[in-house]
């Protein structure tokens, strides 16, 4: 196996694995077609105001029905599109169509709400990624504070020094930074004190058995007394029983994420989200 070859190379230098080449190698044509085949969708998942019950913003989860594979997961076409600099076009797009339907949305009057993209790590070493951004809420009009940008330690941590410089950037911009699946993989405390995080996600897996494992909600409570030494808020990911929204609720989380308040959805089901739940600032109206 090539010392630099990736997951490409590996599976073509196993016969036994022919197969998953096979696959592999529809999966990256399917790919670079997706965008010009239409075949990209955006999700938005709905995010709590905790202590209110309002919608406070949305995450955008980027989909892809692909005529040949069906839907394939992006947990599966992330990786790969990032091994194959297809995550720069494609980036490119969910930033344009997140802007677009934040911009939407504020248009319908829920002025506050927080529209969220996901980051790859290759798009944080592209130093023009703020002017980028910059660019794009000038051409759409959407107020920088009504975006927010979600990027795990690792992925802040592949390059730190331009990572860093483009978080600043945003950061003074007014566009919203977050660190995704806080509490997974290489944490790195020194990463999230000296980014300038506005939230912290804190990962499913550490929301999943508080209400029975007492060492998970210490975790939990330590990083919510953590978010607040720090001037951040928290948001808990992967919110699905009534008795989780409570023990977050009263640990002080700001913000929940998950299937107990609604799935990934359509915009035109977020709309309707919207209009029945009504955003933070719209209480009492909906
Ligand atoms: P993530 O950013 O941590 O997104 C949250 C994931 O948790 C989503 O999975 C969402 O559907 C899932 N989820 C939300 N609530 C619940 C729950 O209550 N229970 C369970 N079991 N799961 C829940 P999804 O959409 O499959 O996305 C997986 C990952 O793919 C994302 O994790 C993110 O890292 C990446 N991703 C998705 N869209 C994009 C994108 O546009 N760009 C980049 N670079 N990465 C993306
Ligand atoms: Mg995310
Ligand atoms: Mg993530
Ligand atoms: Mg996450």
């Amino acid at each position: 196996v090539a010392k630099n070859g990736g997951r490409n190379q590996y599976y073509l230098f196993q016969p036994q694995l022919k197969t998953n080449a096979d696959n592999y190698m529809t999966l990256v044509s399917g790919l670079a077609s997706a965008l010009e085949r239409r075949e990209l969708q955006l999700h938005f998942q709905p995010q709590i105001d905790l202590p209110t019950g309002g919608v406070y913003g949305a995450e955008a989860l980027l989909r892809w029905h692909s005529s040949e594979l069906g839907s394939v997961p992006p947990g599966v076409f992330i990786p790969i599109a990032e091994a194959n600099g297809l995550v720069v076009p494609i980036g490119c797009w969910v930033m344009e169509e997140a802007i677009r339907q934040a911009k939407h949305w504020v248009d319908q009057g829920y002025e506050d709400f927080v529209v969220s993209v996901n980051l790859s790590a290759i798009q944080l070493r592209d130093s023009g990624l703020a002017e980028h951004v910059a660019g794009l809420l000038d051409k759409y009009g959407l107020p920088p504070r009504n975006l927010c940008l979600e990027i795990t330690e690792s992925t802040a941590i592949a390059d730190v020094e331009t990572s860093y410089q483009i978080c600043k950037a945003l950061g003074e911009m007014g566009v919203k930074l977050a660190i995704d699946d806080f509490g997974t993989g290489y944490s790195s405390l020194a990463v999230l004190g000296r980014f300038p995080f506005d939230f912290i996600k804190i990962d499913r897996s550490l929301v999943e058995d508080i209400v029975t494992n007492k060492k998970d909600l210490a975790v939990i409570r330590s990083v919510v007394a953590l978010a607040r030494d720090l001037g951040l808020q928290v948001v808990a990911e992967g919110v699905e029983t009534a008795a989780q929204h409570e023990m977050l609720r009263g640990l002080g989380c700001h913000e929940g994420q998950g299937y107990l308040y609604g799935r990934p959805m359509s915009r035109e089901d977020m709309d309707d989200f919207l209009k029945r739940k009504g955003g933070c600032g719209q209480l009492g109206t909906a």
